[in-house]
């Protein structure tokens, strides 16, 4: 007997999101988090083009854009010319300034909505499979639980104890480097306003608090775990920038580093990972939440269709294939800008990596070059393997070419099918498919995933086959209820 379909170790935004795509694909979900509560406090502060993107998909993107603020570029190894994600071929050309604990709580907020049970105060410890479920141990505020699940994912951060008692393999590097962040609720505005550009990362918070982030040549090899204290902080701070920007009641100190690594494999029989517990590295560009956020994405509706049973053969294992390489884009691109901010606060290395970041800097004012790594960072570029040729295929359908019909289209988690015979393939696959009458320039038809990538396409140039679209669409949702929808 099951206590629940879906167990979710970790109630961070990877696991909220993927409980709340599985709840709205009607599946039963558990998140088990081992805090007692929320902390409130912000690692990341930025939601990426793709991430709005995917909670237009859900029609909740309002939400978050209501409580942001959105900025046009952003920074790629801290080079003074920024990504121009403007140029972007998305309506939401730009990055969405919201801090993590906000996002958490609108993910919350959609996950309770659609049903999904979230426990606090409950630690995963272990975990044991067979071939019908996952027994999940842990301890909770009344003591030792057991709970059976028919799937478990490990949305539980870096040290993921999902992962490691799946025997999932961690390969990467240890950090060489760290860096510190400061909240502070006393600073001095003007001092900030008059300072211009300094080597200090400085951002506004909600609640009258303000972050500094700091990467000093003093204390740059300073183990990661190692706590950070006030005065530490205020003497690096005044040794970068001349100035301690007259900062006081600090309500978080932190430092965090260069560790990368990547899970080995993202399924372990039934058992998966996602996020933090899949992919860690520093927060160069502001990858880490994203990445997870389309982690979740991917598997949600995958793992929905399993339990359903109408998920085709081989479906379950394309998270792994599909979503490990982009965790090897995310964990090379931050390695590659991390070395060129460390490299420049090494003494024998600092000539020759500024002329470096300065010919990137250059580079990056090409718009085919900026165009290349603003696909990157903000994960529109990210396009699954696909065997078809045809370039669409794998790629998420560009929020333009079917407009806001486009994402309203997946709204409820279904598939999206446009093209002829739009009716007969919805009622083919009821309840899997969402047909509408727009289609994107020069296509006849299209099927677009739940997760808003294209499964299938037939361009203009080519003459209808009733027998490849079902096999076409059989491939990805499954088997038609009915045959007949040719
Ligand atoms: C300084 C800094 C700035 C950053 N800025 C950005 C940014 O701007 N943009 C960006 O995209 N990313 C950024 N990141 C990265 C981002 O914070 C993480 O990638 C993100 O939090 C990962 O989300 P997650 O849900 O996968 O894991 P987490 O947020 O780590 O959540 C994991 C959850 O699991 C719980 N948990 C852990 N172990 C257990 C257990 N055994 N049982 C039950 N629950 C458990 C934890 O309590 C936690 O709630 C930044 C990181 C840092 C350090």
């Amino acid at each position: 007997m099951m206590d629940t379909e879906v167990a979710i170790s970790g109630a961070g935004p990877t696991g909220l999101l993927l409980g709340a795509e599985l709840a709205l694909a009607g599946v039963r979900v558990r998140i088990l988090e081992r805090q007692r509560e929320r902390h409130g406090q912000s690692r990341a502060l930025t939601l990426h083009p793709r991430s709005i993107e995917i909670l237009e998909l859900r029609g909740i993107a309002d939400r978050f854009l209501a409580l942001g603020r959105t900025v046009p570029s952003w920074h790629f190894a801290g080079l003074p010319r920024e990504l121009d994600f403007s140029a972007l071929d998305t309506r939401h050309g730009y990055t969405l300034f919201l801090e993590q604990a906000r996002t958490e709580q609108l993910l919350e907020e959609r996950a309770r909505e659609l049903g999904v049970e979230i426990s606090y105060g409950h630690e995963v410890v272990s975990l044991a499979q067979d071939d019908d479920g996952v027994t999940v141990a842990g301890v909770g505020p009344d003591g030792d639980f057991r709970l059976r699940a028919a799937y478990l994912v490990g949305c539980d951060g870096g040290r993921s104890k999902v992962r490691e008692s799946a025997g999932i393999g961690f390969p990467g590097s240890d950090g060489t480097m760290s860096s510190m962040l400061g909240d502070f609720a006393v600073v001095d505005h003007d001092e900030i306003a008059a300072a211009g550009r300094t080597p200090v990362l400085i951002a506004p918070l909600s609640g009258g608090l303000t972050r500094f982030v700091v990467t000093s040549p003093e204390r740059m090899r300073v183990p990661a775990a190692e706590p950070v204290t006030f005065d530490e902080f205020r003497e690096t701070l005044t040794n970068l920038a001349g100035t301690s920007f007259g900062i006081a009641e600090p309500r978080w100190l932190s430092r965090f580093g260069n560790a990368t690594r990547l899970a080995e494999n993202y399924r372990s029989g039934r058992v998966f990972v996602a996020g933090d517990a899949a992919h860690i590295h520093f927060p160069a560009a502001g990858q880490g939440l994203n990445t997870g956020l389309q982690d979740a994405m991917n598997l949600g509706w995958k793992l929905a269709a399993e339990i359903r049973g109408w998920a085709p053969a081989g479906l379950l294992d394309t998270y792994h294939a599909e979503r490990f390489p982009v965790g090897q884009l995310v964990t090379d691109n931050t390695q590659a800008q991390t070395l060129l901010l460390e490299l420049t606060l090494v003494p024998e290395y600092r000539r020759p990596v500024t002329a470096l970041r300065e010919l990137l800097n250059s580079l990056l004012e090409l718009p085919e070059v900026n165009a290349r790594l603003a696909g990157l960072v903000s994960a529109l570029s990210t396009s699954y393997p696909a065997p078809d040729g045809d370039p669409l295929v794998g790629a998420r359908l560009p929020d333009r070419m079917l407009g806001s019909e486009g994402a309203k289209l997946v709204h409820s988690g279904t598939f999206g099918y446009a093209g002829d015979g739009a009716a007969e393939v919805a009622e083919g696959w009821k309840g899997r498919i969402t047909a509408a009458d727009s289609l994107p320039e020069n296509v006849r038809e299209v099927l677009v995933r739940p997760d808003g990538h294209i499964a299938w396409v037939r361009r203009e140039n080519e003459p209808p086959d009733a027998a490849l679209r079902e096999a076409a669409i059989t491939a990805w949702a499954g088997a038609p209820e009915r045959t007949a929808v040719r």
